[in-house]
């Protein structure tokens, strides 16, 4: 029989895949002989079988009533008891954590009759319907589908009649007569009555977990994060404990260490006399933890204590929820938290220090992702003046945008392509697609713990929340600082996610402390230190090689600093742009052989200053140049300009000039309706007489005038876009003609290896016959993408990704990480056949790929030699390529 519900007692944190990982957690904690209140765990296959069929699984309502019968005889008591209730929570959970996406109904169990009997053995009645309230409004929202906003409004108008600043001000009866206007809201929305039987409320509480998995939110979050949607959420049901009893209890949140810059030190946020939900709600202003310690010590202490085996357990950062209930501690929740790029590399660099972590482990801990987050420019507030406001640095970074004040406002906004900060007094699940959308999220209230800084650190936005010095007046659009300056919709602030701070205007930018390091390799304390130890052990583990693509002598110098071994992508095109398109422009409109010559040698020696600026930046090590690769047309005006000009000319009467008129006709004839299909690559070499002998005599002109000025140079020789081996055989004859003709005139024998990209199915499916004729594969994996997709990368992003994403088709576009299961299996057939038909083939990738993160462990796995990537990647690849080992 399948069984669908496990007690506390039962399960640990190895099961998060079918308890979620709060119950996972929970059973864990228990397990630990950590203070949990008992309760019980109804499975995601549970949820699985309830989402696929629409019922519930058979068998599951007997399980969770003889669990609950459990729970009810060790507390003495049953749900809902009317002179001595028992309630329980009812509480989401899924196997990655989404926090705030899914629902949770706290207080189950009461009714017009246990509300009485709650208030008179707890001998306090504000207690008693403070709860009701909250479980009507919990229900009502959830399970009910009542827009939670209505309570919300109804509870700001009894505080507003009342003169009560916040709800600890309104006592019993206000809350009972909050209770009878929430129930009436909840008939007069649904024609239904808030239901009075507590079995009937867990039922349903516990489906309506279910389908909020389903809910729109929840969707969003998933598909930014890339978890899949058919996991399902767990329910967990345990046993209430009261914050919200008094002075004596509340509630917190925290921290085993600093979750945005990962010093250690207990950090979080404590809610006098609150039930949980209140503390991220951010509904009053919490204490810094530190206070408990003033206002109750013993728990302090205990709670200090329990942190400090959590984070030795689970060996990592972890984050808790705890309540007190009249001085006694208890423990709600606990997963190993999110943090900051910054925290995550210094957190690994600790436990490593403390032994906790093997060097290995703490590599795993870091990410290139988070590596290139902290390369990213931060604030040069040297000529700034005094900022807007202070707030609580709550995840790093310097962002410049529009101030927008709803989520709907930065959803447009940045889909027309303006980077906006969304500001507002706090953040709700609700907000979600406004953060997605912004570049930083800016609020008043809350703290780093709050809705905006745990969901802004998890997306790696920049954050700055409890700026309590602004007003933020939603309606109205706009903020006002404490000395009266308004910022409107609209305006542009820069906000400091690393210092805290808010500045009117863009401040300028400045290269980060990581950037610096890597630029000039000074080590300094802190996070940079972490990062050096990081990269220094991925560089002596890794067995991929890190290349860069790179076509400039500066670039081919920064690539070299950030750690690059050679260049694995040097483009020609590039040097045929700028003064020397016209010299291009002779060489396509040639009539005969002498012209075009002509032409060519004046190109000639320009090329060869190219290549000798970045072999003399990258001596000693390998530089991969490939031939030219796009359609000539590229180089040539642009058809409609060229007409308009000449039509304009004709309009005042005068002639056109033969030229432009020259290049009209030219660029006519050579327009392609599909010039990605067309003719390029390899194909231009083998039909424009001299193109190759040009650019190879270049290359090897370069390679004398190095190594005559005592220079190391390893130049290889790739030629783009073959389909066939005679292809490559025609070309490289060529090739190793001019080759051979260098080394006689110049009495310096010059020796590049020849090989080829692998960017069409066709090569990749001939790769053994190819690699005959090549001593080198390099992976073109954005045409291979194209290609074998049959996607143009330039007109399918904008028209139909999103709509790919938000079907399912593929979780990431291909283009930024490598579709393994159609072109990974391609490049696993190149790889084979390559090698076993000549065992030294040399092989790596070009292309975007070979920075992203996830590609650069495909790559590992495939066996490649090298990625290579843009400069700035060249450290995450080297990051990346090091974890992959692991
Ligand atoms: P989320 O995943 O959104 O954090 P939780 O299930 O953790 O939702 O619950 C929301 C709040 O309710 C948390 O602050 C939690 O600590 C509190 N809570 C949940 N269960 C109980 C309980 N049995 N007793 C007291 N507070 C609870
Ligand atoms: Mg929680
Ligand atoms: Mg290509």
């Amino acid at each position: 029989m399948v069984r669908y519900v496990y007690d506390f007692t039962e399960g640990g944190r190895d099961l998060a895949g079918l308890l979620g990982g709060k119950g996972a957690n929970l059973a864990e904690m228990t397990r630990l002989g950590l203070p949990v209140p008992p309760g019980f765990i109804v499975s995601t296959e549970a949820c699985r079988a309830f989402l696929a069929t629409g019922a519930e699984p058979e068998g599951m309502s007997q399980e969770v009533s003889r669990h609950l019968s459990a729970i009810e005889s060790d507390a003495g008591r049953r749900l809902g008891q009317p002179d001595d209730p028992l309630l329980v929570s009812v509480r989401s959970g899924a196997r990655f954590s989404m926090p705030g996406m899914m629902e949770t109904v706290l207080d189950i169990g009461l009714n017009d009759d246990s509300v009485m009997g709650l208030a008179k053995v707890s001998g306090n009645d504000r207690f008693a319907w403070d709860s009701y309230r909250r479980l009507i409004q919990m229900f009502g929202s959830t399970v009910m589908g009542v827009d939670g906003a209505l309570f919300n409004r109804m509870m700001t108008r009894l505080k507003e009649l009342r003169g009560a600043p916040d709800d600890l001000h309104l006592d019993a009866a206000d809350l009972a007569e909050l209770v009878e206007a929430y129930k009436q809201l909840i008939h007069e929305e649904t024609g239904d009555y808030f239901p009075q039987s507590p079995a009937e409320q867990l039922r349903r509480a516990i489906l309506a977990v279910f389908r909020s998995w389903n809910g729109e939110r929840a969707r969003l979050y998933r598909r930014r994060e890339h978890i899949p949607d058919d996991l399902g959420t767990a329910v967990t049901v345990q046993r209430m404990v009261y914050g919200n009893l008094g002075r004596d209890s509340g509630s917190g949140v925290a921290f085993t260490r600093d979750p945005a810059t990962g010093r250690p030190g207990l950090y979080g946020d404590y809610l006098p006399n609150a039930q949980g939900e209140d503390v991220v709600a951010g509904i009053r202003n919490t204490v810094p933890l530190a206070e408990l310690e003033q206002l109750d010590p013993r728990s302090y202490r205990q709670l200090r204590d329990h942190m400090h085996t959590l984070e030795r357990h689970y060996r990592d950062l972890c984050d808790i929820e705890f309540t007190i209930e009249r001085g006694t501690l208890w423990m709600l929740q606990t997963r190993v938290g999110k943090r900051t790029a910054e925290a995550a590399f210094t957190i690994a660099a600790e436990l490593a220090d403390e032994g906790l972590l093997t060097p290995r482990e703490g590599l795993a801990r870091v990410s290139g992702d988070g590596l290139a987050r902290l390369m990213f420019p931060r604030f040069d507030t040297s000529t700034t003046g005094d900022p807007l406001a202070h707030g609580i640095p709550a995840s790093p970074g310097a962002a410049v945008g529009a101030a927008v004040f709803d989520s709907a406002e930065a959803v447009r906004r940045a889909a027309s392509g303006e980077t906006v900060v969304l500001v507002r007094e706090e953040t709700t699940p609700d907000d979600l697609p406004g953060m997605v959308a912004a570049r930083a999220v800016l609020t008043s209230r809350g703290g780093k713990t709050s809705h905006a800084a745990v969901v802004a650190r998890g997306m790696g936005k920049v954050c700055v929340c409890g700026a309590e010095e602004l007003s933020v007046d939603t309606a109205g659009r706009r903020f006002t600082t404490r000395d009266g300056t308004v910022v409107e919709q609209g305006s542009v602030i820069s906000v400091d996610g690393s210092a805290g701070a808010v500045y009117a205007g863009a401040v300028p930018l400045v290269d980060s402390a990581v950037m610096r390091f890597l630029e000039t390799g000074e080590r300094s304390a802190g996070v940079v230190g972490a990062v050096a130890g990081a990269l220094q052990l991925a560089d002596e583990i890794r067995t991929l090689e890190v290349r860069a693509n790179a076509d400039t002598p500066k670039d081919a110098a920064r690539a070299h600093r950030f750690g690059a071994q050679g260049i694995g992508l040097c483009r020609t095109e590039h040097m045929f742009l700028g003064e020397r398109r016209k010299l291009v422009e002779e060489m396509i409109l040639a009539r005969d052989d002498a012209a075009r010559d002509r032409a060519l040698d004046t190109l000639l020696p320009l090329q060869r200053q190219d290549f000798v600026g970045i072999l003399e930046a990258m001596d000693g090590l390998p530089v991969t140049i490939r031939l030219l690769d796009p359609p000539l047309h590229e180089f040539l005006p642009d058809r409609t300009n060229l007409a308009v000009r000449i039509a304009a000319t004709e309009a005042r009467g005068e002639q056109p000039s033969p030229r432009d008129a020259e290049l009209l006709a030219a660029v006519r004839r050579m327009h392609e309706d599909n010039p990605m299909l067309g003719l390029r690559g390899v194909r231009l070499g083998l039909v424009v007489p001299g193109l190759v002998a040009m650019q190879v005599r270049a290359i090897a002109e370069a390679v004398v005038e190095r190594t005559r000025a005592g220079g190391s140079t390893e130049a290889e020789i790739m030629v783009p876009l073959v389909g066939d081996v005679t292809e490559l055989r025609l070309v490289r004859g060529e090739v190793e003609q001019v080759l051979a003709d260098v080394s006689d005139e110049s009495g310096v024998p010059v020796h590049c290896p020849v090989g080829t990209m692998i960017e069409l199915p066709r090569a990749a499916l001939t790769a053994g016959r190819i690699a005959e004729e090549a001593e080198f594969f390099s992976f073109g994996t954005n045409d291979l993408t194209q290609t074998t997709w049959g996607f143009s990368r330039d007109d399918v992003e904008a028209a139909f990704f999103s709509a790919y994403l938000d079907k399912g088709v593929f979780a990431t576009s291909p283009f930024e990480t490598i579709d393994r299961e159609g072109v990974g299996r391609l490049v696993g057939i190149a790889v084979a056949e390559g090698r076993a038909a000549r065992p030294s083939l040399k092989i790596g990738v070009c292309g975007e790929h070979g920075g992203d993160p996830d590609s650069v462990h495909f790559f590992h796995t495939a066996g490649l030699d090298y990625v290579s990537c843009s400069p700035f990647r060249v450290p995450v690849a080297r990051l990346e390529a090091g974890r992959a080992t692991g």
